[in-house]
């Protein structure tokens, strides 16, 4: 099976000492590589695997730290004690070490071979107690990490480091992510500020603004081949309907659209960026808000955010490269408006135009209308239902001294009927553990009004994330109540604040 992430690799790390003898540690250097190379075969685990040899003393522990740091190749590092390794070994090296750090809590046994065991076997399998000892110092160095616990033929398991791997690659892309803003935020509007300076210490992200008119010049640079190409693999691929199709009497409109999406995908490749935020109010002399563009460039793994939401824009971004190979996608969403039928309570969740087509398995309608807002031509946009399945939607709001990630495990339903003049992409969905519990929980976060609707990825991704950004994440799902939810975020206040020392 190929893997999501063929190019990386997560760095298996094996613990021991010198005390045992040669033949021991040769059975752990054995058994440890069937470990990594199990892991390594799992479909689950959608990097490469490498093994790498025992780790005895303390130098050693520190080299394989600061290589695992400097090799971009490295998404993470698996550390299990085999047997017992002396934890003030780990110290330094895990100090280091910089790379996110899962704790596999295994053993080469599946059965305790209860007719046969003797010591040698006691002193070859100690992962019980091994780990233990490697857990404290771990924990007393405060360090994030992720712990997994079972046997790596248990699916379980193997599913619960791929979700690891994912986030790892999450967190990776959120390091190098380089963000262009066309403009500023849509005016007044304040749950889409926030600190740029503290985004890029905090998640790595560099956001930075260019001028419209920047855009605007690409486009009337886009040649009429790459447009012509465009326009077929839309014909192809979507429902165009019958006016924007070649021959058609809007047909230029489709053609337009096509030059804003060379545009835009040539301007943020020239500068590296893979995540990207406009602005309706903001558009210069572009003569459509960019609306197919932009759904193209979320379905190709472009994060993005409206209205110079660029915290959403790192959302998307961050679902896409967990979610990568998976059924499902990831999309900018709006809460817009609500069923308030009572004991079937939905959300319509959509935007102005810019929702993933990677939400969807059916075939888009390609169509045109008007926007009624920000005087411009009728932008060309793909119609369709999100898929049914259980998704998540994240939201990242800046509480002033801290990043607050507000997340909330919802089930995307069928629309309950058709929705003949509703001319944009959407999804309906009902929020765990119901609409009430749910709204009001979001509402004490402060959550966002945009979010992330991932359908690839689920909660347990995020949590991850959340941890490797040291990033408060407030979770609303099944087990959710109103005074739980509550005491959490008045805790959240105090702890968040000492937790970043003065
Ligand atoms: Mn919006």
């Amino acid at each position: 099976m190929s893997k999501a992430y063929p190019d990386q690799e997560i760095w298996f790390f094996t613990g021991s000492q010198d005390l045992y003898g040669e033949e021991t540690l040769r059975q752990v250097a054995e058994q440890s590589q069937e470990v990594a190379a199990a892991l390594d075969a799992s479909g689950d685990v959608p990097a490469k695997v490498v093994w790498k040899p025992v780790l005895k003393d303390s130098e050693a522990i520190r080299r394989a730290m600061l290589d695992a740091n400097a090799d971009d190749k490295v998404l993470g590092v698996v550390t299990w004690m085999h047997t017992f390794s002396p934890a003030k070994m780990w110290i330094t090296g895990l100090d280091l070490l910089r790379k996110p750090l899962l704790h596999l809590h295994t053993q080469a046994n599946v059965e305790l071979p209860w007719d046969t065991i003797d010591f040698d076997f006691m002193n070859l399998n100690q992962a019980a107690h091994g780990d233990r000892e490697y857990a404290y110092i771990a924990t007393r160095l405060g360090l994030a990490r992720t712990t997994v616990s079972g046997h790596v033929s248990n699916p379980a398991v193997t599913a619960r480091i791929g979700t690891w791997v994912r986030a790892a690659a999450g967190w990776q892309a959120a390091q190098d992510l380089v963000l262009v803003r066309f403009g500023d935020n849509m005016r007044n509007v304040a749950v889409t500020e926030g600190d740029k300076t503290e985004a890029e210490i905090r998640l790595g992200v560099s956001v930075n603004t260019w001028g419209v008119n920047d855009l605007v010049a690409a486009v009337e640079a886009v040649d009429d081949a790459t447009v012509d190409a465009l326009v077929a693999e839309y014909e192809e691929l979507y429902d165009v309907v019958p006016e924007l199709r070649a021959g058609g009497e809007r047909h230029e409109s489709l053609r337009y659209a096509a030059r804003q999406e060379a545009a835009l995908e040539a301007f943020l490749t020239e500068r590296g960026a893979k995540a990207f935020t406009t602005n309706f109010e903001d558009l210069g002399e572009l003569r459509q808000l960019p609306g197919l563009a932009v759904q193209r460039l979320m379905g190709k793994g472009y994060g993005f955010g409206a209205e110079g939401d660029w915290k959403t824009a790192v959302l998307v971004r961050v679902a896409k490269v967990m979610g990568a190979g998976l059924p499902g996608g990831a999309s900018l969403m709006e809460d817009y408006t609500y069923d308030l039928t009572p004991g079937a309570e939905k959300i319509l969740g959509a935007h102005m135009l810019e929702i993933c087509p990677s939400l969807t398995t059916s075939k888009p309608r390609v169509e045109i209308h008007p926007l009624g807002i920000g005087g411009k031509e009728d932008p060309v946009r793909m119609v369709f239902d999100t898929d049914p399945g259980v998704g998540v939607v994240v939201s990242l709001a800046d509480m002033r001294e801290r990043f607050r990630l507000t997340a909330n495990v919802v089930d995307v339903v069928p629309p309950t009927a058709d929705l003949p003049h509703l001319p944009v992409a959407r999804a309906v969905w009902e929020p765990r553990p119901d609409f009430t519990t749910s709204s009001e929980c979001w509402l004490t976060a402060g959550g966002a009004h945009h979010t992330v609707l991932s359908t690839a990825v689920g909660i347990e991704a995020w949590e991850i994330f959340a941890e490797l950004a040291r990033t408060e994440l407030l979770v609303i799902d099944e087990a959710t109540t109103r005074r739980g939810f509550a005491d959490q975020v008045r805790w959240n206040q105090v702890y968040y604040r000492v937790a970043q020392g003065f």
